[in-house]
């Protein structure tokens, strides 16, 4: 008979303590690849048990970023599901049985030890010479908790409502052993890892077991997070171990740092800021500084593309593909293909990825897009005459919004002319061959784009003028520019009585 397959169930579980940046992204975008990829299901989970960190906004944040990304959740606090709640501030009540069975067994203990007395320890220790001093089977002794008190005094405190934490006895010179599935073996001795509190003096339990806690009740099959989360794993091997759900125990996918585009640090808010690209996926508001850092939504990145360059942040096809759609990396996404050292975040890369997927939209999908940014800017204009703009531009655009910078003259009369192709092609007689050309042009009867030209080659044919001197003068009169598209698909654009127009103001309008 064949084994009965368990059901994929991964998890993305934000804390609501600011918004979502770049690595937490990557992190909830690998988590639904895998769950696509094997027919699984992906869970949002918001850990905000530490109520002193939490943020205004973030949660919803959060929430609204993978929904533009098109991260889609199975369960969650908004559409429910089976293990609920979603939110470990509605657990509450869930945690402390699970700290007192610990307790019961011996894994766990109370520890009723004030601010300054950790504080005394550690000043103690640190005279006698040990570097970080920590809460561990050594200096447990002589702190008061249940393992150095008596039974007694135990019951004593915790009946006159001392305040207490439970903290997890971690045991002396053991080895910890993890099977990374990007790392490989990850062994810890348990001698580096100190008591961790799990469960604090205000009824909260602390990330650690929360987490861990959840991941079990809802059946959580691959734990897929960030590496800075891998010194916390071995202690929650240790606590599915002693809480007897080893056998449940998810397997560990720990993703690789993104690093700061130049040198090697982890990439930060302040990166954004001091090289200029958007950490966070929508603009975030910080509730108290009132500050406003630029999102890759806001600015004017599409979603396809903000997701395309987060997938290959530390993962690669192994093929030279670069371009795949969301439902593209559903299918070809797998953790063997996550690499092991930290992912360079590539500003750069971003952009080219904006500007492949602008190329790949067609000219009404982009026309929409520019429609309302010409509305902003009070220009109305038919729908499909944008769309033609849109086809003209899209191949020198990296984002809608350069359609717009560099493509006003389709929408209105230049208001300045470059002064670089002013100085070097208008010429004293330049106003009085523009005149003659308006006249041709003027008989044009079918004014499209071929007519226009061959009747401009025409011109400079029996005139005997080069192209680069005329040109670029005309290119001036209708765009004001240097530089663009072919003029030709301009002139019939924006029609014939507008091109002898603009050519008439031009000539007025530019002195040498
Ligand atoms: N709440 C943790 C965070 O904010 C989750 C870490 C994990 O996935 O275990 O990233």
């Amino acid at each position: 008979m064949q084994k009965k397959m368990t059901k994929v169930r991964v998890r993305f579980a934000p804390s609501p303590t600011g918004p979502l940046h770049i690595g937490g992204g990557r992190t909830a975008l690998y988590n639904y690849l895998f769950a696509k990829k094997h027919n699984g299901n992906l869970i949002l989970r918001i850990e905000d048990t530490d109520q002193s960190r939490y943020v205004d906004g973030a949660e919803e944040y959060i929430v609204n970023s993978l929904q533009w990304c098109g991260i889609k959740f199975d369960e969650g606090p908004i559409n429910g599901g089976d293990f609920g709640p979603y939110k470990q501030s509605q657990r509450k009540d869930i945690y402390k049985k699970y700290a007192e069975f610990l307790v019961d067994n011996d894994k766990a203990y109370y520890a009723f030890d004030t601010k300054e007395e950790l504080e005394e320890m550690r000043v103690r220790m640190k005279k006698a010479g040990v570097a970080s001093p920590q809460y561990n089977s050594i200096t447990r002794e002589s702190m008061r908790n249940s393992i150095s008190l008596s039974e007694d005094e135990v019951q004593k405190r915790i009946q006159e409502n001392q305040k207490y934490v439970i903290r997890l006895k971690i045991p002396r010179n053991e080895e910890v052993k993890i099977n990374d599935l990007v790392r490989g073996w990850v062994v810890v001795n348990t001698n580096n890892i100190d008591d961790k509190v799990i469960f604090k003096s205000d009824g909260m339990p602390t990330y650690h077991l929360a987490n861990v806690v959840d991941d079990y009740l809802m059946k959580i099959t691959h734990v897929i997070r960030g590496e800075e989360w891998l010194p916390s794993a071995p202690l929650h091997v240790l606590l599915y171990k002693y809480l007897g759900w080893e056998s449940k125990q998810p397997k560990f996918a720990h993703l690789p740092l993104i690093l700061k585009p130049d040198g090697n640090g982890k990439l930060s808010k302040r990166d954004g800021d001091r090289l200029g690209f958007p950490v966070f996926p929508l603009n975030w508001t910080n509730p108290e500084t009132k500050e406003i850092s630029l999102g890759y939504k806001e600015g004017g990145y599409f979603p396809e593309a903000f997701i395309n360059m987060l997938a290959f942040l530390g993962w690669n096809p192994g093929t030279p593909q670069e371009l795949f759609s969301l439902n593209d990396l559903c299918k070809t996404f797998s953790l063997e293909r996550v690499g092991r050292s930290g992912a360079k975040f590539d500003f750069d890369k971003t952009k080219w990825y904006n500007q492949q997927y602008l190329r790949s939209k067609t000219k009404t999908e982009l026309a929409e897009i520019l429609q309302v940014l010409l509305k902003e800017n009070n220009i109305n204009a038919d729908i499909n005459y944008v769309a033609n703009v849109c086809e003209q531009l899209k191949e020198r655009a990296t984002f809608v919004k350069d359609m717009w910078d560099e493509g006003k003259y389709f929408f209105q009369q230049p208001r300045l002319y470059d002064e670089k192709t002013i100085r070097k092609k208008w010429k004293d007689n330049t106003h009085v061959i523009l005149n003659e050309l308006r006249l041709e042009i003027s008989k044009i009867e079918k004014f499209t784009s071929e007519e226009i030209e061959t009747v401009f080659k025409q011109f400079l044919e029996s005139n005997k003028i080069k192209m680069g001197v005329l040109l670029p003068v005309f290119r001036l009169s209708l765009t004001g520019l240097g530089m663009g598209p072919s003029l030709f698909n301009i002139a019939e654009l924006i029609g014939k009585k507008e091109t002898l127009s603009r050519i008439d103001i031009a000539i007025k309008k530019i002195k040498k």
